[in-house]
Order: structure tokens, then C-alpha cells, then sequence
């Protein structure tokens, strides 16, 4: 099976060079608008094309509001300080993801509690959630405290997992009985949708990702999506160095955060998004086409869940086994088609190891059994 994957990929993208696992896709007016900023000299933190892609990507999404930051890490930060989230507060999210959502929760010096993903979405389960929550946890004076740590459990991040939704309404249920804001981080799932509803805009706060790998790319870049005008108004407000508006005046009146997304990232964004319908489709039809080809193989290609739709960001596929998996990690990589595993689990790293956490055998499963695939538009 890994040598005939390879071959199929290579027939995908016609080509007998390196295959990365997701490269950018520029082709539509991305020079235009990086001249554009060099010529009117607005390369940083204010800008046209600022505003014009918060006022697209809120328009995209659905989302009321829209605020640009330098990465999705920071939009992360800020949003889980925008639901309340203080030093020493807890928040749940899945010990199945990238990085960055639990460096945002330390960040603010508030503790990760890993709760189990669901196989169908490889994202946080609405039901485990539930599980931990009635076990673990007493309502006290309107807050959700933790019974063994005696902290507040404040948010809940889910993570919609290479693009695949998982079942907002369902969290969302479980989370307003406990008073837990949902803070989504949708850094993967730009595009992605569930009942009709793009994930990031169900939560108090979601965030999204433009990194270079992402669906669409402003070279590093993110973006707080909410409906809340207020949050919309701080969110801006300190990822801008808190700054009061004067034409000349320094007045600052917190302590805020140098998190603004430079004009010339925003630029590259409004050309990206331009192409974005085209560059769904693309890459629905890969994964359309991967689905046939695992169809009768030894591997499952993982497909957008029930009642959603997935951007399909990385493709994935689940095998049988760890050393099914590293051999098929092994053949790949050697013959220039570059796979990957899932990340490890957030519960095992040094500095998380600590932490609380639920009965993890979905993502314990998972990390042992799943690859990416390459996943770039075909050009
Ligand atoms: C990419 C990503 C982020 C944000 O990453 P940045 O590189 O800071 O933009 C956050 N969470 C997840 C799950 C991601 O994949």
C-alpha cells in the first residue's frame, strides 16, 4: 500500500520532485498588494489592508467582528483573556493538538486539564467533557470549581483537528450548565463548517491561524473572531499596545500587547482570501480522490464528520498499528513524499505532565495510529 500511496501522489501533483506535506498557493494578486505597501510605505501596524481583511474574514466566516493578530498564538492569548481566564484558573482542552493552544493557557499562568477527543472528530469530546465535569467538579457560587484543585474552571478550548469540525452545539450545551466559556481555537479549520455555522463563530471567542502551512497564509498571522462588541473592542483595544486613539498623544491605560498584524502580512491575507473558494475546492477534490484510492487499502481516510464540513487541511489517514505507522512514515519520507505523525500528546511533555486529566485512550489511540498526507493545492 505505501508504494502504490506513492504513486498516486505523485501522479496528483505530477511530479517527481519533493512532495511537501502543504505549501502555500499564491496565484491571484499577492505581488499587487505587497507593492502596494511598499509604495505608500505601509508595510506595519496601520493600514488599509488591515481592516479591509478583519472586515473579509468577518464577512467570510460570519462572524461579527474580526481582529488581526501576529499569529495565531497571540489571538489565542488574547481570547482566553477576553473569556476571563486569570492566573491560576483552569482551562480544559484536548491533549490531542498543536502546541500553541496550551502555550496560551500558560501564558496566562492558568493550568491545561487534558479531556478526551472523540475517534469520529479526533476533537474534543462533548461527552467525555460532560464525564469529567459531573465527576470532577462542584457548582459553586454560580463557578464551575475543580473539586481536587479547588481552582475555577474558567474555558474550554476545543480544537477542530486538520479542519475536521467537531459537535459545537453539543459542547456548547455542556459548557453553558457548567458556566464555561468556549474559546475555539479554529487555527486549522478556516473553511470548515458545522450545521452550516463556521467553527470559530459558535464559541464567546474563536481564533484562527494564517501560518505558512495553514489553508490560506499571511506569512505568520491571526485573527480573534467573535460576536461581542465589547470583546470585539478590547480584543483590538490591547492587542495595540492599549493604546487610547489621539493623533498625537501617548496614553495607555493597561498594560497591553504589541499583537497588531503588520499591513504587510494583512496585504498578502486579502490576495489569499480572494483565493479561497477556489482553494477549498482543490482541495476537496483531493481528499475526494484519496477517499477512493484508501477505499479498498489497509488504512482509513479520515472524512469531515456528520452534519459538517471540513476545509480538509491536512489529509489524514488512520492505520493499524505504531509500526504499521512508522513504516509507512519510513517508505514515504524516503522516497520524497513527505508524511507525518499526529502531534504527541500535550499530557507527556515535561511541562505538562502535571497536569489533570481524563481517561485519554481515544487520543492515546490516535497518536499511535495517525499520518498526514501531503495536502497542497494542485497548481
Ligand atoms: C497553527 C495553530 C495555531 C496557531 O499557530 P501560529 O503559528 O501561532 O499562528 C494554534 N493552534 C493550532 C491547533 C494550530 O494548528
Amino acid at each position: 500500500m505505501v508504494k502504490e500511496t506513492i504513486d498516486f501522489v505523485r501522479a496528483h501533483y505530477e511530479s517527481e520532485k519533493f512532495i511537501p506535506l502543504h505549501e502555500p498557493y499564491f496565484a491571484g494578486k499577492e505581488k499587487d498588494y505587497l507593492n502596494e505597501c511598499i509604495d505608500t510605505t505601509f508595510v506595519s501596524s496601520v493600514g488599509k489592508f488591515v481592516d479591509k481583511f478583519e472586515e473579509d474574514i468577518a464577512r467570510f466566516t460570519g462572524a461579527n467582528y474580526a481582529i488581526a493578530t501576529v499569529n495565531g498564538t497571540a489571538a489565542l492569548h488574547i481570547a482566553l483573556q477576553l473569556a476571563g481566564v486569570l492566573q491560576e484558573d483552569e482551562v480544559i482542552t484536548q491533549s490531542l493538538t498543536f502546541i500553541a493552544t496550551c502555550n496560551a493557557i500558560s501564558y496566562i499562568g492558568a493550568h491545561p486539564i487534558f479531556v478526551d477527543v472523540d475517534l469520529s472528530t479526533m476533537g474534543l469530546s462533548p461527552e467525555k467533557l460532560k464525564h469529567f465535569l459531573t465527576n470532577e467538579t462542584v457548582m459553586i457560587n454560580g463557578q464551575c470549581v475543580n473539586k481536587s484543585t479547588k481552582r475555577i474552571i474558567k474555558a474550554v478550548v476545543p480544537m477542530h483537528t486538520f479542519g475536521m469540525p467537531i459537535n459545537l452545539d453539543d459542547l456548547k450545551t455542556v459548557c453553558d450548565s457548567y458556566n464555561i466559556k468556549i474559546v475555539e481555537d479554529a487555527a486549522e479549520s478556516l473553511g470548515s463548517y458545522q450545521n452550516n455555522k463556521h467553527t470559530g463563530t459558535k464559541g464567546l471567542l474563536g481564533t484562527l491561524s494564517f501560518n505558512g502551512n495553514k489553508t490560506i497564509t499571511t506569512g505568520g498571522g491571526g485573527m480573534i473572531i467573535t460576536n461581542d462588541e465589547t470583546l470585539a473592542k478590547k480584543a483590538k483595544h490591547i492587542t495595540t499596545t492599549a493604546k487610547i486613539p489621539h493623533r498625537w498623544d501617548f496614553n495607555h491605560d493597561q498594560v497591553g500587547y504589541n499583537y497588531r498584524m503588520p499591513n504587510i502580512n494583512a496585504a498578502l491575507g486579502c490576495a489569499q482570501l480572494e483565493n479561497l473558494p477556489e482553494i477549498l475546492k482543490n482541495k476537496r477534490n483531493l481528499a475526494l480522490k484519496y477517499n477512493d484510492f484508501f477505499n479498498d487499502k489497509p488504512a482509513r481516510f479520515v472524512t469531515e464528520p456528520e452534519n459538517t464540513t471540513a476545509n480538509y487541511w491536512l489529509n489524514a489517514i488512520v492505520l493499524d498499528n505504531a509500526s504499521e505507522r512508522d513504516e509507512f512514515l519510513t517508505v514515504t519520507n524516503n522516497a520524497g513524499v513527505m508524511t507525518r505523525p499526529i502531534w504527541k500528546l500535550m499530557s507527556g511533555l515535561p511541562m505538562f505532565q502535571k497536569a489533570q486529566k481524563g481517561n485519554l485512550e481515544n487520543s492515546i489511540w490516535l497518536e499511535e495510529r495517525v499520518i498526514n498526507i501531503p495536502s497542497s493545492v494542485k497548481r
